[in-house]
């Protein structure tokens, strides 16, 4: 039997348990064709992943963005699945479909050399974006995408603040929100990252290291406060999101990657009438929305760094140590 490689793990634990190791080729069944992989790119669902979610099964390969060659063309993987045929999916929201799913998860991912997939899955990428570039966006885009506008209802002229905007979902939520107008507070741990989300186009950017964001944003808010706040931080953010935005105003959630179990004083969420609100992933609309930004050079990919597969350890080390700014993207080899 003809074998490749893939990044693999056979138990839960920490970037230790990743192997580079050979598995039988992909057999591609009805409807689907083989994806030569060029690149792919790290998120954190990945360390989640590997650190163990419910309903994972081993071993697993890890990877929900890949961009390389299928049936000749240059395309990218839609990083979602789901039946498409149920309410939420023919409605056109099918991150709220039952079967719902995410490549690396819930299925065998994109950290591998080839692997079968619906050719519905495949979006065509322009030829003056490389297969890097294009392995780093789908996920974070979408995610982007539906957390600002679909969710957290961001408007012209309205302001927003990123924690940590240093991450990748950061660095697109930056960009995507200034092209929509509005006012965009980015918060990093380094001056040096704060100098490279100032030159991204936020406008006001705060070192959480060692400055008073709440403070910051009272004072150039006027003490009213943002009207958004994104925040996949978690522990370490939430009471300071709950401070800092204004009465009435959105908190957006995606992730928590400090702890998903904060203190949180509700007197602040019904007193001020605040809303939270969940998001995960997005719908084929979303990606598209924000895809097509990319394509038409109006946001840009933010890479860390390109890392061949077989060193992926040290690429999730830098990742959860926070190092990272921007994309971490892995290539086959
Ligand atoms: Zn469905």
């Amino acid at each position: 039997m003809r074998s490749m490689k893939a990044l693999r793990i056979h138990e839960f634990g920490g970037p230790e348990t990743l192997r580079w190791e050979e598995i039988p080729e992909p057999e591609p069944g009805p409807g689907e064709t083989v994806l030569d992989v060029k690149a792919a790119s790290i998120n954190h669902l990945d360390i989640w992943t590997r650190k163990g979610l419910p309903g994972v099964k081993l071993p697993r390969i890890l990877g929900c963005d890949a961009a390389g060659i299928a049936d000749g063309k240059r395309v990218l993987l839609n990083p979602g699945f789901s039946c498409g045929s149920c309410e939420f999916c023919s409605g056109g929201d099918m991150s709220m479909c039952l079967d719902y799913g995410i490549w690396g998860e819930h299925r065998d991912g994109t950290h591998v050399e080839r692997l079968a997939v619906p050719r519905s899955s495949l979006i065509p990428i322009p030829d003056h974006l490389s297969f890097e570039e294009a392995a780093a966006m789908p996920l974070v885009t979408v995610t982007a995408w539906r957390m600002l506008f679909t969710r957290g209802r961001l408007a012209p002229a309205e302001d927003v603040l990123v924690w940590s905007a240093g991450a990748g979902v950061g660095t697109v939520c930056v960009q995507l929100a200034k092209l929509a107008g509005a006012r965009v507070f980015a918060t990093a741990s380094t001056a040096e990252k704060c100098e490279r989300l100032k030159r991204l186009g936020a406008d006001e950017v705060i070192n959480h290291g060692c400055e008073d964001v709440v403070k910051r944003v009272k004072e150039r808010t006027g003490r009213r406060g943002v009207d958004l706040v994104v925040d996949y931080v978690g522990k370490e953010t939430w009471a300071r999101s709950l401070a800092a935005v204004r009465r009435g105003g959105r908190i957006a959630t995606c992730g928590a990657t400090s702890g998903h179990d904060p203190l949180e004083d509700l007197r602040h969420i019904f007193y001020r009438q605040l809303e939270v609100v969940g998001c995960t992933m997005g719908n084929n609309r979303e990606l598209m929305s924000g895809l097509k930004l990319l394509f038409e050079g109006k946001i840009r990919p933010v890479i860390d760094g390109v890392v061949p597969m077989r060193d992926a350890a040290e690429a999730h080390r830098r990742i959860e140590a926070r190092k990272a700014f921007g994309k971490v993207v892995l290539v086959p080899s």
